[in-house]
């Protein structure tokens, strides 16, 4: 099975801890096809003419074992690799989609949407709230996000989809980006890192063929 891509969002809170948790019919949960994924060594293609493209900086997470109805408490057996990667937004065709009632798949979902970092295995040692990550653009600190500011912790990301699909291995998960998210533009140089995760680094050209529609 060709990988399938699971993104989370809205799962940090900026600056307020939140007060309770919410239900898990509050996660936000969306899909990427396989072709948003980027070749290794090759330049994130950005669509042209359609506004904005931010960048969300977020923790991925690659399913290793079957799983289906997993509770929380032993999600984390799923996992055999953890990396960084990019949720690639049209921010403003979101905007418009979210306003008029509409999926959000024309902003989230096109070529080189979802470009993922070398994984590197997951045997436990390194504790899935506690990692930290940055994501800087020519150089300049854009975003920087704690997994422990996460509203849905890895573990409880994991049971949620799998209430919904049975997973298998090789689906990813892109588990949501914290605060500054900020436009892309081509010939951008942008950087993920990480402490105890392999960093990442992209340049980034246009993709013609992504012209606006309508
Ligand atoms: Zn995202």
């Amino acid at each position: 099975m060709s990988a399938r891509i699971f993104c989370i969002g809205r799962n940090y809170v900026e600056h307020i801890r939140e007060l309770g948790h919410p239900e898990d019919g509050d996660c936000v949960v969306f899909m990427k096809p396989a072709s948003c994924l980027v070749p290794v060594g090759t330049q994130i293609l950005l669509p042209t003419g359609r506004g904005a493209v931010h960048h969300e900086a977020e923790l991925v997470v690659r399913i290793g074992q079957p799983g289906h109805h997993v509770p929380a408490e032993s999600a984390s057996a799923l996992i055999d690799a953890l990396g960084l990667g990019l949720d690639l937004t049209l921010r403003d065709e979101q905007t418009r989609l979210r306003q008029a009632g509409k999926p959000w798949e024309l902003a989230k979902a096109f070529d080189h949407a979802a470009p993922l970092g070398p994984l590197r295995p997951w045997d436990g040692s390194i504790a899935l709230n506690a990692i930290a990550f940055t994501c800087h653009v020519n150089g300049e600190l854009r975003q920087r996000g704690e997994t422990a500011h996460m509203l849905f912790s890895v573990e409880r990301i994991i049971s949620i989809l799998s209430r919904t699909w049975a997973l298998q291995p090789g689906d990813l998960i892109y588990t949501g980006t914290p605060a500054g998210v900020g436009p892309l533009v081509p010939g951008d140089r942008v950087r993920l890192g990480c402490d105890v995760l392999e960093s990442a680094e992209w340049m980034t050209g246009t993709n013609d063929a992504l012209q606006k529609i309508g």
